[in-house]
């Protein structure tokens, strides 16, 4: 594999998709948001009144559902739907989606073949530990759990939401310990990954720090 793979992982809200998008643009690089992939199939299973506990229902929607990715945006079975898997149900009931061992490996094999096409940067929880642990280029962005629940709090109200801090807050903590306690490639950071802690740092500061690293290397 001779292109170039960027891996950036890391809790929810710590701005994983922000930033990708940035770097994806400064390099000419194409963006995978691995976590939007989990966030299509939920909504799917929400959609379709499917119980999201019930594994063998939410394997088979799984199975028979397209997902893509077209212009670095989310495709559903032909159907664009960036907006809806952003809504505040859609990431409530994510990590139980996420967490089915089926469900991911229908994801990686996917993830896998988009990443070796291209030059590419992906976010998600599992580029640098599972997708791609072979690539060079890895980073671990973390935040305190405060810091990114009102991140994701202003921008849901900025879409009009009506969200509760608190309960934002609650949410990313359940989410967190969902996805770094599952028995398949839970969240952790790879040995070799770099930890970039953007609490108090600003955008254009991480994608700056990164892709310096990126260009170093
Ligand atoms: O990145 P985002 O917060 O949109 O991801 C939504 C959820 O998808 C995560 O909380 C996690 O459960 C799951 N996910 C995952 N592996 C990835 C990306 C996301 O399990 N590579």
């Amino acid at each position: 594999m001779n292109n170039l793979v960027i891996a950036i992982d890391g809790p929810a809200g710590a701005g994983k998709s922000t930033i990708s998008k940035k770097i994806s643009k400064k390099l000419g690089i194409n963006y995978i948001d691995t976590g939007a992939m989990y966030r299509a199939i939920t909504y799917k299973c929400l959609k379709e009144k499917i119980d999201i506990l019930d594994e063998k229902k939410v394997i088979e929607i799984c199975e028979k559902s397209e997902v893509d990715f077209i212009d670095n945006k989310i495709y559903l079975d032909g159907k664009s739907i960036n907006d809806e898997i952003r809504m505040q149900i859609v990431s409530a009931n994510v990590s139980n989606v996420a967490k089915i061992a089926r469900v991911r490996e229908i994801m990686v094999k996917k993830q896998r073949e988009i990443g070796q096409k291209n030059d590419v940067i992906l976010d998600g929880r599992d580029v640098g530990t599972c997708i791609f642990p072979n690539t060079k280029y890895k980073f671990y962005l973390n935040a305190s759990p405060e810091e990114r629940g009102k991140r994701r709090y202003l921008e849901l109200k900025e879409k009009g939401e009506n969200v509760v801090l608190e309960d934002i807050i609650k949410e990313i903590k359940k989410r967190d310990y969902i996805d770094s306690t599952r028995k398949v490639a839970p969240l952790t950071k790879a040995e070799d990954a770099i930890e970039v802690d953007s609490t108090n740092m600003s955008v254009d500061e991480v994608v700056n720090y990164i892709v310096k690293k990126v260009r170093e290397s």
